[in-house]
């Protein structure tokens, strides 16, 4: 059970191989041209696959490394650093490098997105609890709202600590710690001179190169509110990172009203959007995280408006009437 809704609460993107080619392959028992492994972390299923290697032990490593992370970004463990900072009560706590990194780029995006974005979002975020199905009191996200600014961040490079300057602000990266872990990921398996890989965790989509075949990644992507697995396009990469946001993802209904996990900053309510799903292609996975977020709370006309200003990202929007709109 628990398994099923942690499948359905993920961004779903199906991968599609070139299924003959790799049958042809698996029956190459000595030399296995590809090793694949999936388990949870963060509740979500990651998925690594290595092409043309045998390295087990790189394959395992590159979990540990995303269980390391998880252990520094979540919310809810409570030794982790996010955590500390969260219970500060306003005073410096000294993080490691990646937290501090981190940090700083999911700053970036909450000022390039005007506050669209906004890493301090937990008092709001777990406001909402969408295991109870239950609209929080107008009052409590009223005050929950007025501790969410990430300007109440300060970052010290020179000591590598982090302050909340209103200690009752709180730190969520769970709209961008995924890219930013699948990147390092990625980093790690080419330092470990793996030539070809995907890595999906929990839908942020990353490869490292083509195929060995020559192929390009082809990625489906779900269509919303449909059942599991029913896609909507599909979208060739190579070398890239493909990241789906939905408002299909989490949600619950109350009188007849449709509430989703992506919250608006300024109103404390999951946003208004006329978007079901924003795609994001580019380069690194912690850019089309934030940015596949930023797009749904944007809708279309911002979104594209958004992304045709920034170089080297295309993304699909899929709006409220299933129309596919791509922007280079
Ligand atoms: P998912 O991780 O579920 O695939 P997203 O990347 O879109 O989807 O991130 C959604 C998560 O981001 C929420 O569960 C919450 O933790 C956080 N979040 C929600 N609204 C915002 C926001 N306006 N700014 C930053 N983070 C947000
Ligand atoms: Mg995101």
């Amino acid at each position: 059970m628990k398994l099923k809704r942690i499948i359905l609460f993920t961004t779903i993107i199906f991968i599609f191989t070139i299924n003959s080619q790799i049958i042809n392959q698996n029956n190459n028992i000595k030399n296995p041209p590809y090793i694949s492994k999936s388990e949870f972390v963060f509740d979500t299923l990651v998925s690594i696959t290595l092409y043309n290697s045998s390295n087990e032990k790189v394959l395992d490593q590159a979990f540990d490394l995303c269980q390391e992370y998880e252990n520094k970004f979540s919310k809810t463990i409570p030794s982790s650093e996010i955590s500390i900072i969260n219970n500060s009560h306003g005073q410096p706590t000294k993080v490691s490098t990646p937290t501090l990194e981190l940090l700083d780029t999911a700053i970036y995006y909450s000022v390039i997105s005007n506050g669209a974005f906004d890493v301090t979002i937990e008092p709001l975020s777990s406001l909402w609890n969408f295991k109870k199905h239950i609209v929080p009191d107008p009052i409590d996200i009223q005050s929950a709202s007025q501790n969410v600014n990430y300007k109440n961040i300060q970052l010290n490079f020179l000591d590598n600590t982090v302050t909340l300057s209103n200690p009752d602000t709180q730190i969520d990266l769970g709209g961008i710690a995924k890219g930013f872990i699948a990147d390092q990921v990625k980093e790690f398996l080419l330092k470990n001179k793996i030539e070809h890989a995907l890595i999906n965790l929990g839908g942020n989509v990353l490869t490292i190169n083509n195929k060995p075949n020559g192929h390009n990644f082809v990625i489906g992507i779900q269509k919303p509110f449909a059942k599991l697995g029913e896609i909507i396009t599909t979208h060739q990469i190579s070398d890239k990172s493909l990241v789906t946001s939905g408002i299909y993802e989490r949600y619950f209904e109350n009188n007849g009203q449709l509430y989703h996990h992506i919250i608006d900053p300024k109103t404390g309510y999951p946003c208004e959007t006329d978007l079901y799903g924003v795609t994001i292609i580019s380069k690194d996975s912690v850019a089309g995280d934030a940015l596949s977020t930023i797009c749904l709370i944007k809708g279309l006309d911002e979104g594209i408006a958004f992304i045709k200003s920034l170089d080297d990202i295309s993304a699909i929007f899929i709006d409220d009437n299933f129309n596919i709109i791509y922007v280079d």
